[in-house]
């Protein structure tokens, strides 16, 4: 069992093919081989040759400039900006030192852009940077900004992380039996926490580390967390890689744990997924500061995972582990949220895992994509598949919270709508803000409490994620409807509390989404013993969640207030808008099974309370003739 000199093999073929490369140095960077080179021709134009050695050795190629040849950035930065005319409207530039390229961010891009701008030439030759000119995101995103400056600080650590990674891929694989296992350790049968592992004879790996939404944190601090503690998993070391499927908190929110208790491996995700995941790991945070506990983790172990971040875009394809490699496919859910294809061994099995998924054309997304190359096991989740689920169109939808809004009006009360920070509280603002233009509601002030905002800015910052139609009026029209004089942000206490105290009519959009804490329960407090105002919920309420006790009716909750226990009546109408969901109904799940290709040979249920998943694997089998089972958590089923 010999080795096999990737690098060198990589030069050999650059050599063959392209013999003035001035090819400096060949290293590895994680799945990718990357090649350094001091001619710019190669660098910032003969993708093709990258794709046909990629091709021929079956790794992903990347050719970079050779560091020395770039001018220094701040350099390049003042020639850059004297070069730009001034009716392209400059904004803002910055550096991907990785692949030589500057992004330049401009109001016109269409007047620098035109073929062989001199703009474009100019900046070339006197920096040897290669200009990527796009349109200025419409809104700022402090998020995205301190992401970049992050990654930027810690590029030597990755460096050498990225080095050791993409050896460790290339250890030869294990002799012998092959076979692949799957094992539920959080978020089957239940929603929350979601946690599955992947195992095969030479690999584990973990797709999705979320935490249960609980009140009561404080007193059980790993209630909420998934069966982390089994040998298939410990120590932390032993796994190979971790998948975020995306951002909510039920998926992501302890993976920074993984890194605290000794994991130094790889997270992989979409690049939307990367940025939101560590807005909402912070203000999980905060949060839990602010409500006077200590969370399971700080700040620091998210920058930890962040370190070891490498994000895939839908439709790449990357080695993962020496015998897994990973896509990642669009599943319309939230900004940047994926459905995971597994591809193991050279042909050997195929595991698609939904995510949490929509198969709706929404207010944000296309719908979730459901044709694979190769699919022999199915995943999939079960939130809204129960008997009697069934979600309203999107325009009826609207209709109902508009009558919702208007009838609390009338009575002279205000509307409180908890969401979560990320996805929901999007669509609810597309839909106001529509309501309002057309004359639907009157115009009352939106108040967004909660990074309601800042998520929304990053939806900005990612455009290309976007469907057609939203991408167009944020980049391209005037209007942008998340920029409208309605939304006001809520920044500071006294705000708040202004706001709770002010007898006008107002909406308020705060988090957390299931009502286990954040603002949201402030303006609660508040408002719950007046009947003229409305509680509204827009997203699901998971069991033994405060959301779901005060859905289901409870007429008297009891609430911590100034650190003591308080009981409240519940006077203020509860409404349940349908409709507005990220996630799929049954009929919607049933129609992504039917249409999937190809048709799997085993199906998975997980993501759906107790007996619902159960029963959804029932059907499943019924329907379509597929060996169906809903996996009980700590369960392990051999797939191959
Ligand atoms: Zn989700
Ligand atoms: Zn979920």
């Amino acid at each position: 069992m010999s080795f096999r000199d990737y690098l060198s093999e990589a030069r050999t073929i650059f050599d063959r093919l392209y013999p003035e490369n001035q090819i400096t140095a060949v290293d590895y960077e994680g799945p990718t081989i990357v090649v350094y080179t001091t001619n710019q021709e190669l660098f910032s134009r003969r993708d093709d040759i990258a794709k046909q050695i990629a091709q021929e050795m079956r790794r992903r190629i990347a050719i970079r400039p050779d560091p020395s040849i770039l001018s220094p950035e701040d350099e390049a930065r003042a020639i850059i900006e004297q070069l730009i005319p001034e009716s392209a409207g400059f904004k803002d530039l910055y550096f991907e030192s990785d692949t030589g390229e500057v992004i330049i961010e401009v109001e016109e891009p269409t007047v620098i852009t035109s073929r062989d701008s001199e703009y474009i030439i100019g900046i070339k030759e006197q920096t040897k940077w290669s200009p990527r000119i796009v349109r200025a995101p419409p809104m700022h995103s402090r998020t995205v900004k301190e992401m970049r400056e992050f990654l930027r600080d810690v590029k030597q650590e990755r460096k050498v992380f990225l080095h050791n990674l993409g050896e460790k891929l290339n250890i030869p694989t294990m002799p012998g039996e092959t076979w692949v296992r799957v094992t539920a350790l959080g978020g089957h049968r239940e929603v929350g926490r979601s946690a599955t592992l992947i195992s095969t004879n030479n690999s584990k790996v973990l797709v999705d580390c979320g935490m249960m939404n609980i009140n009561d944190v404080e007193e059980q601090p790993w209630a909420g967390a998934p069966y982390l503690y089994v040998p298939e998993i410990q120590p932390f070391s032993s796994l190979d890689a971790v998948i975020l499927t995306h951002a909510h908190l039920d998926h992501s929110g302890l993976l920074p744990i993984l890194y605290k208790y000794g994991y130094e491996g790889p997270v992989y995700m979409t690049p939307p997924t990367r940025d939101l995941s560590a807005l909402l790991q912070n203000d999980y945070i905060k949060v839990a500061h602010a409500e006077g506990h200590k969370g399971p983790y700080e700040s620091k172990h998210v920058r930890e995972a962040l370190k070891r971040s490498i994000v895939l875009r839908y439709n790449e394809t990357t080695d993962i582990t020496r015998d897994i490699r990973l896509t990642f496919y669009n599943a319309g859910h939230i900004l940047g949220s994926a459905s995971v294809h597994l591809h193991i061994g050279e042909g050997l099995y195929n595991v698609v895992l939904s995510g949490d998924v929509k198969f709706e054309k929404t207010w944000l997304f296309n719908p979730a994509n459901n044709k694979f190359p190769r699919a022999e096991t199915f995943m999939t989740e079960s939130t809204y598949a129960g008997r009697d689920d069934y979600h309203h169109p999107r325009a009826e939808a609207s209709n109902n919270f508009v009558d919702i809004i208007n009838r609390t009006f009338e009575r002279g009360g205000s509307v409180l709508v908890p969401v979560f920070a990320v996805g929901r509280s999007q669509e609810v603002m597309l839909v106001l803000e529509e309501a309002v233009r057309m004359g639907k509601i009157k115009e009352v002030p939106v108040y967004l409490d909660g990074m309601i905002m800042e998520a929304t800015a990053i939806h900005a910052a990612y455009p290309e994620y976007l469907n057609k139609n939203l991408r167009e009026s944020i980049m391209f029209k005037r209007e942008n409807p998340f920029l409208s004089p309605i939304f006001q942000k809520v920044e500071t206490k006294q705000q708040r509390q202004e706001i709770c105290d002010s007898g006008e009519n107002k909406i308020v959009l705060a988090t957390s989404g299931m009502m286990s804490g954040g603002p949201v329960m402030e303006y609660f407090k508040t408002w719950v013993t007046s009947p003229e105002n409305s509680l509204v919920f827009v997203g699901y309420q998971a069991d033994g969640t405060m959301g779901r006790r005060i859905q289901r009716g409870m007429d008297e909750i009891t609430l911590s207030e100034n650190g003591r226990q308080t009981k409240f009546q519940v006077k203020m109408a509860i409404e349940t808008s349908e409709g507005f969901s990220g996630h799929s109904d049954k009929r919607q799940l049933l129609s992504y099974i039917a249409t999937m290709q190809p048709m799997p040979k085993k199906i998975l249920v997980n993501h759906g309370d107790g007996e619902k998943a159960a029963e959804f694997a029932r059907l499943i089998r019924s329907k379509f003739g597929v060996d169906t089972v809903a996996l009980r958590n700590l369960e392990t089923v051999r797939l191959y």
